[in-house]
C-alpha cells in the first residue's frame, strides 16, 4: 500500500507518527481535567447537598428541644383544656410564625389542645394521622409529612414529641405544626455555597412522600405539590442519597444531589434536600477548558500537517523535482541539464553532484561522439586523394539540384572530365607522379567553377561537374576554360619536369532539369567516349 503514496505524503505521514505520542498525552491530559473538573464537581454538589441539609437539620433539633422543654409541664397542660389553649395561644407570637399550630393530644388520639383553638367545644381527632400514630406507638419524636393542619388551615408538617408516662405508656404527644410558607422565608439553606453557579442552583426539599416542602429560588406554587420529576422521586424513596444525573422536564441535563434529614423511629428520614444544577453549567469551565485545549490539539495538529507539507516541498521534494526534470532532459538528448543543488554536504547536495556530474562527463562524451561522427559523415562522401566529393556524394547532390532545376524549370549541365592516355602516364611516370596530378587536376577543378557548382570524383582520373542553371553555351564556355587551365599546368615531380595532361570532356545538358540524373550521367559518359573517339583532348555536347 505505502509504495503507492507520494513522498510528500509519506514525510507528513512520518511526522504524524512521530507527534502522535505528544497528541496522545495532550489528549490524556484533557481528558484528566475534565474528569477531575467532574470529580471536583460532585464534590462540591455533594458538600453543597450536605450545607443545605443543616438548616432543616437544625430546625427539627430546635423543635424538638422546644417540644421537650413543655413536655416538662404536661401535668399543668393536661390539667384543664382552657388553660392548655391559652398556654399555646401565649406562645404563638413567640414562634416567630415559624410553627402555625402546636398542641398537645392525647394517647386516644383526641386534639387536647391547639394553638388555633380558643375554646374547644369540638372533639377533634388527631390520631389518624400517621405521625401521631407513629410517636404514640414508639414514643419516639417524630416528624411527619406535609399536610394541610386541620385547626390552621395552613399547609406544614408536624412535629410529634410523645410524654412518657408510667411504664411503657404515652401519656400524651405534644407537637407543633411547621409553618412552611414560613420555612421557605426563613430558608438559610438558599445561599449555601459561594461561586457564582449558585444562581443556576435549585434547591428543594421534600418530604418521605416526595411532596414539595421548600424550594429555592422560591417557587410557592409548588408547596405541597407532588415532586414533578419521577426519576429523582425514585431515587429517594429508594433511599438513594448521593449524587446523580438526569434529565429534567425542561430536557435539561441537571446533576442532582440528595442527603437525607433527621430520623424517624421506622428507620425513615422525614426530610430530604435535593441540590440540583445543569451539567452544562457545573462543566461550563471544564468545557471551556477542554475546548480550548482541543482547539490547541488541532491547531498544533493542522500546523505540524502543514509544515510536513511545506517543508518536505522546500527541504526535499524541490530538489528530488529538480533531479528528475534533470534526468527527464537528459533522456531527451539534452546533456546541459543541471541539477545544480549547490555545494552543500547534506545528502540532496551530494546527489545533485554526483548527478551533475555524470552529465557532465555524457555531454563530453557525447560532444567527442558527435565530432567523431561528423569526420566519418565528412569521410563517407569525400575522397581520400584529391579531397573532393566522392560519387556517393555526387548522386545525392545531382538528385537535389535536378529537384531544384525542376521546381524552377532551369537548366541543367552535367560535365564528365577524363584524363587521356593516364595509364600511359602512370607507366611513364610512376603511380605518385600520377597521384600528383591528380591533386592538381582536382584543385585546379575547384578553382575553376562556381560556388553553386558542385565537383566530384568520379573514380579513377574522371571527375563530373554538375553546373546547375547552366546552358549549353555556359556548361561549353566552362569546359573550354577548364581545358586551358588544366593545358597550362606545368607540374614536377622528382626534380623532373612532368608533361602537360590533356582532358577529353562529355557535356550533357538537361533544359529543364526534367531528366534523371542517371540519364545525364550516362548522356555526359557518352559524349565523352565520343571525344575520346574522336581523338581526345576535346569537348563533346550532346543534348540530353
Ligand atoms: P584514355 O585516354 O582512353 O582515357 O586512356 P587511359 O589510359 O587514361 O584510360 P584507362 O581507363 O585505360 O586507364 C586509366 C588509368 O588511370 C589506369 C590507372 O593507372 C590510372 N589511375 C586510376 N586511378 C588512379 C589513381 O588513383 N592514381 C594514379 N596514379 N593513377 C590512377
Ligand atoms: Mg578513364
Ligand atoms: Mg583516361
Amino acid at each position: 500500500m505505502l509504495t503507492n503514496i507520494n513522498a510528500r505524503l509519506r514525510i507528513v505521514l512520518l511526522v504524524i507518527a512521530a507527534a502522535l505520542p505528544m497528541l496522545a498525552v495532550s489528549l490524556y491530559g484533557i481528558v484528566a481535567q475534565r474528569q477531575a473538573a467532574e470529580a471536583a464537581a460532585l464534590d462540591e454538589m455533594r458538600l453543597i447537598a450536605e450545607l443545605t441539609a443543616q438548616r432543616p437539620e437544625q430546625m427539627i433539633q430546635g423543635a424538638r428541644q422546644w417540644l421537650s422543654t413543655m413536655a416538662v409541664n404536661i401535668d399543668a397542660l393536661l390539667a384543664s383544656r382552657g388553660a392548655c389553649n391559652d398556654y399555646f395561644n401565649r406562645l404563638a407570637p413567640q414562634l416567630d410564625g415559624l410553627f402555625h399550630s402546636a398542641g398537645v393530644i392525647l394517647p386516644d388520639g383526641e386534639l387536647y389542645c391547639d394553638s388555633a383553638l380558643a375554646e374547644s367545644r369540638v372533639r377533634v381527632t388527631a390520631g389518624d394521622q400517621p405521625v401521631f400514630r407513629t410517636a404514640i406507638a414508639t414514643g419516639q419524636f417524630t416528624v411527619g409529612e406535609f399536610r394541610v393542619g386541620r385547626t390552621a388551615g395552613k399547609p406544614g408538617i408536624d412535629f410529634a414529641y410523645p410524654v412518657p408516662g408510667a411504664g411503657r405508656q404515652v401519656r400524651a404527644v405534644v407537637y407543633a405544626a411547621l409553618n412552611l410558607e414560613k420555612f421557605a422565608e426563613s430558608g438559610e439553606f438558599q445561599r449555601t455555597g459561594t461561586s457564582s453557579r449558585s444562581a443556576n442552583r435549585l434547591v428543594t426539599i421534600y418530604d418521605r412522600n416526595g411532596i414539595v416542602l421548600a424550594q429555592y429560588p422560591e417557587v410557592r406554587y409548588r408547596i405541597g405539590e407532588k415532586g414533578q420529576n419521577p426519576r429523582v422521586l425514585e431515587r429517594l424513596s429508594s433511599a438513594y442519597h448521593g449524587v446523580f444525573t438526569d434529565i429534567d422536564q425542561k430536557r435539561v441535563q441537571r446533576l442532582y444531589a440528595t442527603e437525607y434529614v433527621g430520623r424517624n423511629a421506622d428507620g425513615i428520614a422525614p426530610l430530604r434536600v435535593v441540590v440540583s444544577m445543569p451539567t452544562a453549567v457545573i462543566f461550563a469551565e471544564a468545557n471551556r477548558a477542554l475546548m480550548r485545549t482541543g482547539i490547541g490539539i488541532v491547531l498544533i495538529s493542522v500546523l505540524v500537517v502543514a509544515g510536513a507539507w511545506y517543508g518536505a516541498e522546500v527541504l526535499l521534494l524541490r530538489k528530488v523535482r529538480s533531479l528528475l526534470d534533470m534526468a527527464h532532459r537528459v533522456r531527451h538528448g539534452d546533456f546541459s541539464a543541471r541539477a545544480g543543488l549547490g555545494d552543500g554536504r547534506e545528502e540532496m547536495a551530494q546527489l545533485g553532484r554526483a548527478f551533475d556530474g555524470m552529465v557532465e562527463e555524457l555531454q563530453q562524451r557525447d560532444l567527442r561522439l558527435k565530432q567523431v561522427l561528423q569526420q566519418l559523415n565528412a569521410q563517407a562522401v569525400s575522397d581520400q586523394l584529391t579531397g573532393l566529393p566522392n560519387r556517393r556524394f555526387l548522386w545525392d547532390a545531382l538528385e537535389a539540384e535536378l529537384m531544384r532545376g525542376r521546381r524552377k524549370q532551369s537548366p541543367l549541365a552535367v560535365m564528365m572530365l577524363d584524363i587521356d592516355y593516364f595509364k600511359e602516364f602512370n607507366d611513364r611516370r610512376g603511380h605518385e607522379a600520377g597521384d600528383l596530378v591528380l591533386k592538381n587536376v582536382a584543385s585546379v577543378l575547384r578553382t575553376v567553377v562556381r560556388g553553386s557548382d558542385i565537383v566530384a570524383r568520379h573514380g579513377g582520373e574522371e571527375f563530373v561537374i554538375v553546373l546547375p542553371e547552366a546552358t549549353e553555351e555556359t556548361a561549353r564556355a566552362r569546359a573550354e576554360a577548364l581545358r586551358a587551365e588544366i593545358a597550362a599546368l606545368r607540374l614536377t615531380y622528382g626534380g623532373e619536369a612532368l608533361e602537360p595532361v590533356t582532358l577529353s570532356v562529355g557535356i550533357a545538358v538537361s533544359a529543364d532539369s526534367h531528366e534523371s540524373g542517371e540519364a545525364l550521367v550516362r548522356a555526359a559518359d557518352d559524349a565523352m567516349y565520343e571525344a575520346k573517339r574522336a581523338g581526345r583532348d576535346r569537348i563533346v555536347l550532346r543534348n540530353a
